[in-house]
């Protein structure tokens, strides 16, 4: 005999908050995560910046629903186990502390939980996103249209800029079609390659000069080679800040090369373009405002939570060519354009309310307190290791520094620099060990705002104590010219 099925007004209430009034359980839950939150941050430099291993909670829902006592004590065996980015010596990635603002907007926008794809998903929102994102754009020099839209990641806005600079090109299908970029440039655009449907070979490395940014001279051989051969280009890449070393493409001679041969400029600014937003540090990316599109992250230095990336372009409307799918099951657009039409993503948060929060929250001087900050630490550190002749420096404009013993051999150098990161960690100091041409370097990233001389004293020392411990005594060589 067949049983009615239950109805799903009699089942105990889901744990969605009340829509009639302010909802007492939901403010005490995110009382309670909020404070263990504060709690989490306040604890960070008495923990290391990168933790042992941890204990992880049940990952499957248990047939009955938690209570917030026991989802709260499963989020903190993930918190105990978490990248810690507040810690004064977390110096090994582009991960800097989190801005409270930031935070705060974080919490808002999933409880908005609004829709990017869509003006009626996310009618303020999106205005936002837009208006931010020419403000933006106009800092940067971009010229009196610019503008430009959100995404996940540089990895993605890199993929956007290329896709929506072919669809210019007309080279949407032409399998032959070429990206030209610096040899340092960052991998994101490896997989753009691949995403497009082009060889690995499409991507054609240009060898670096002694500053680490792209030779301009052998960027002319080969867009000249190019022309003669016939062979089509998508878009020149140049790097406002390298992955390793914070060196920068030399823009404005690059921007002349792609005027005279009529081509697409991409700035991957992921790094660097942040210093354009202050006027005593737009030098480092001079140039910058003559390119077509830039990527920007500002996730990676100024303390926006994940993600805050940007494309940003001098004329938007490219991006509604390349995109634009008409959103057949959208009301039309009434603000300026869908969200979903200018890029790949379709449903996409409102990475822009934090973005937007954090930026008024520090303010114009604050954000050239961060920016000043981290180049003082870079230069302290450089000076700090220019005692050591035995090491190489690798720096740049922005507030990157690698450095690898003189003249080891590759394994010796991925001996040392797994060594010397342990020697680091034993004192609480956490630095990258990335392979830059052929042999491992140690990497600090100076955006962490925590960070202090005694730390980088710290560095100096232990660093000094590896050097001791090397196979084979070093001959100092010519020392590195002096950077700015
Ligand atoms: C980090 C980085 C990217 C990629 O950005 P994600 O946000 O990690 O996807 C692209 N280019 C450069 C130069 C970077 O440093």
């Amino acid at each position: 005999m067949a049983t009615a099925p239950p109805s799903p007004w009699d089942a105990p209430p889901l744990p969605f908050a009340s829509p009639h009034h302010p909802d007492a359980r939901l403010r005490q839950f995110l009382e309670q995560a909020s404070e263990r939150l504060c709690a989490w941050l306040g604890s960070a430099a008495s923990r290391s910046p990168l933790p042992g291993l941890s204990v992880l909670p049940e990952v499957e829902p248990q047939r009955q629903g938690l209570d917030p006592g026991g989802l709260l004590a499963d989020l903190q065996l993930v918190m105990d186990g978490a990248y810690n980015p507040s810690h004064p010596g977390a110096l090994a990635h582009l991960d800097p502390p989190p801005l409270p603002a930031s935070i705060a907007a974080d919490l808002i926008c999933a409880g908005l939980n609004n829709n990017l794809l869509a003006e009626e998903l996310s009618p303020s929102l999106s205005r936002l996103e837009r208006n931010l994102a020419a403000w933006l754009a106009r800092q940067l020099g971009l010229g009196d249209s610019c503008g430009g839209v959100a995404a996940s990641g540089g990895t993605l806005a890199n993929l956007m800029a290329l896709v929506t600079a072919r669809i210019h090109a007309g080279l949407g299908s032409c399998p032959e079609a070429v990206v030209v970029a610096s040899a340092d440039a960052h991998v994101s655009l490896r997989k753009a390659v691949t995403v497009m449907g082009l060889p690995p070979t499409a991507l054609r490395p240009i060898p670096t000069a002694a500053d680490g940014g792209m030779d301009g001279a052998l960027l002319e051989r080969e867009l000249e080679q190019l022309g003669a051969a016939g062979v089509p280009v998508v878009a020149v890449v140049a790097t406002a800040g390298t992955t390793v070393r914070g060196a920068v493409d030399p823009l404005a001679p690059v921007a002349e090369l792609c005027r005279r041969h009529g081509h697409w400029m991409h700035v991957d600014g992921a790094i660097g373009a942040v210093f354009a937003l202050s006027s005593r540090h737009r030098h480092r990316v001079a140039g910058l405002e003559l390119a077509d599109s830039v990527t920007i992250n500002p996730q990676k230095l100024l303390g926006i939570t994940k993600t805050s990336s940007l494309l940003l372009l001098r004329q938007p409307r490219h991006l509604e060519r390349a995109f634009g799918t008409g959103l057949p099951y959208m009301e039309p657009s009434w603000g300026g354009g869908h969200g979903g039409e200018w890029g790949l993503q379709g449903t996409r948060p409102a990475d822009i309310l934090k973005l937007w929060l954090g930026l008024r929250q520090l303010g114009l001087d604050g954000i050239e307190a961060v920016l000043d900050g981290a180049i003082q630490r870079r230069r302290m550190l450089e000076t700090l290791l220019s005692s050591l002749p035995e090491l190489e420096l690798r720096g740049g404009r922005c507030h990157l520094l690698a450095f690898t013993p003189r003249g080891l051999a590759s394994e010796e150098a991925d001996r040392w620099s797994q060594a010397t990161r342990q020697q680091l960690l034993n004192h609480q100091l956490m630095l990258s060990r990335p392979l830059h041409g052929g042999r491992h370097h140690l990497k600090a990233v100076l955006g962490n705002p925590h960070t202090t001389a005694t730390e980088l004293e710290q560095l100096q020392v232990v660093v000094a104590g590896s050097l001791r411990d090397l196979p084979r005594p070093i001959q100092p060589s010519v020392r590195r010219s002096v950077r700015r």
